[in-house]
């Protein structure tokens, strides 16, 4: 599904990624964890085609498709999806509309006809009802007033309706209580399949012990410096970065 080869990326000339290889097979789930500033954030911009992340050398397939030509639009059309660690807040747009909007991008840089309003509310209601997003919350303005958990509700909605191939949550869990990591982990488990990939990027072993991960790698200086299985996360909480990766950390 995804395959990262000996990527190196710059912000404004700065070298941040320093050759990161990392390999996600369809219907995996791998975390990727590490102190701050490593570059884990820079690697979810970088996947995504954000402006001002520029690639000097190394390669990113998805599929075995060269995804670095695209634009992040095109990226989104081809699946990727993008959870943000802070989300927007748009007192002007509904949820509704917000959700319409995005829809009908990807459907539309895929040369897919737009949804019309019937079409589309019914396939938003389905889904809404099933992840428990009331009527009223999506008509309120996108995020606005929302709670940490019904802000990640909706993230999860959205989800559901852009069905990515790979989704990347980078530290979506900042700042929840222990409901609302539950929500985000129950809505990675419920999207989980076999043509779904994901990377969580998390300080915290606690998500984890909610969404099971196949692989959790360790992230420091640019690079990924350690992978292994689920009991990485464990360790990696008993030992701190130094003690498991040494000065890399
Ligand atoms: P992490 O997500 O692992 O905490 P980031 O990817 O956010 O790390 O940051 C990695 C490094 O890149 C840090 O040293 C940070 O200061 C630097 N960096 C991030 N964004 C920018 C930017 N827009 N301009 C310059 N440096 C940046
Ligand atoms: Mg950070
Ligand atoms: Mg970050």
């Amino acid at each position: 599904m995804l395959e990262i080869k000996d990527l190196y990326a710059n912000i404004n000339g700065k070298d941040i990624l320093k050759g990161v290889t990392l390999n996600i097979p369809a219907g995996e789930v791998h975390a990727l964890m590490g102190p701050n500033g490593a570059g884990k954030s820079t690697t979810s911009y970088t996947l995504a085609g954000r402006e001002g992340y520029n690639v000097t050398s190394g390669s990113v397939t998805l599929d075995n498709e060269d995804i670095l030509p695209l634009s992040p639009e095109e990226r989104a059309a081809k699946g990727i999806f993008l959870a943000f660690q802070y989300p927007l807040e748009i007192p002007g747009v509904s949820t509704l509309n917000f959700l319409k909007t995005a829809l009908n991008a990807q459907r539309q840089t895929r040369g897919e006809p737009e949804l019309d309003a019937v079409q589309f509310l019914k396939l938003v209601r389905e889904t809404a009802k099933k992840l428990n997003v009331t009527e009223e919350m999506l008509k309120r303005p996108l995020n606005v007033g929302f709670s940490g958990g019904e802000k990640k509700r909706n993230e999860i909605l959205q989800m559901a309706l852009l069905k990515p191939k790979l989704a990347i949550l980078d530290e979506t869990d900042s700042g929840l209580d222990i409901d609302a990591l539950k929500l985000v982990a129950e809505g990675v488990n419920a999207l989980r399949a076999p043509d779904r990939s994901f990377l969580v990027i998390t300080h915290y072993q606690r998500l984890l012990d909610f969404i099971v991960p196949d692989r959790v790698h360790i992230f420091a200086n640019g690079r990924i410096v350690r992978s292994g299985d689920k009991t990485l996360a464990h360790q990696l909480e008993a030992e701190g970065y130094e003690g498991l990766i040494g000065k890399a950390a």
